[in-house]
């Protein structure tokens, strides 16, 4: 579903990400994590085009480019690449002046070009699944952290994307709200929704993951299913970082 061949990234001639290999299986999960500033939510954000990779290969499902400092991304491929890819941000990024199911239609009525109607029910649907049916006519600021993520959740679903990408999408939460939104995801992943996250919840990238990726100063250090990751990692960065974090 996704491939990353040899990525690189810079921010005004600071190399950010030094060469990132990865590939990502349709119906997986794949759970990024790493100490501050090794480059987890510039790779992600590169994997939708959030940020324009400097050098190497990106194929999403159908669409490949490959990135040079000179050339520019086509906007046919950027738009595809958007329109197969969902982005959960960490602070939400909801529009304060719009109810919570409106949230989640504004992208299928403008972008979709989906009837309101149509674009209602399946709103309805989705704010079902991630248990805020009853707060469909709620703004924002008169939802918790955690309902808000999940109608972040819900409005990231609406537009049928081939990936989900979540960037900390729990970090931001106060602890005792983090578990709804986790449950949320992980129900998402038992489907087969193919989802990227960055996050520093361990429990759950042991749990759901089908492949752990640990980065440190923009590269991939190692990567692997939980248990190889967490349990028969002998790389001392990797070992040093869990001790830490758990
Ligand atoms: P954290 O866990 O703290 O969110 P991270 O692993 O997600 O960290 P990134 O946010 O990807 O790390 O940042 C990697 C490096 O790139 C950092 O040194 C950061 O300062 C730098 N960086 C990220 N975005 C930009 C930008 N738009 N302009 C300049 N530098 C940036």
């Amino acid at each position: 579903m996704i491939r990353v061949e040899q990525l690189h990234k810079h921010f005004h001639g600071v190399e950010v990400l030094k060469g990132i290999d990865l590939s990502v299986q349709k119906g997986t999960t794949t759970v990024i994590i790493g100490p501050s500033g090794s480059g987890k939510t510039t790779l992600l954000r590169c994997l939708n085009l959030l940020e324009i990779p400097s050098q190497g290969k990106l194929t999403l499902a159908n669409t490949s480019i490959s990135f040079t400092r000179k050339s520019k991304v086509s906007y046919s491929d950027l738009m595809s690449i958007r329109k197969q890819t969902g982005m959960v941000f960490q602070n939400y990024n909801l529009f304060p002046h719009l109810t919570a199911i409106e949230n989640v239609m504004e992208g299928q009525v403008i972008v979709q070009k989906r009837t309101k109607s149509d674009a209602r029910s399946l709103s309805l649907q989705l704010l079902d699944k991630v248990g805020l049916r009853d707060r469909a006519d709620s703004y924002p600021h008169e939802l918790s952290g955690g309902q808000q993520q999940r109608v972040g959740i819900a409005r990231a679903m609406a537009l049928h994307p081939q990936v989900l990408l979540f960037d900390e999408p729990t970090s931001a939460l106060d602890p005792e709200l983090v578990g709804d939104v986790l449950q949320v995801m992980k129900d998402l992943s038992a489907e087969g929704m193919t989802m990227v996250i960055v996050t520093h919840e361990m429990g759950f990238a042991r749990e759901v993951a089908d492949q752990v990726v640990f980065m440190d100063q923009g590269i991939v250090l190692e990567k692997g299913t939980p248990d190889q990751v967490f349990e028969l990692s002998n790389n001392e960065r990797t070992m040093q970082f869990l001790r830490k974090i758990q």
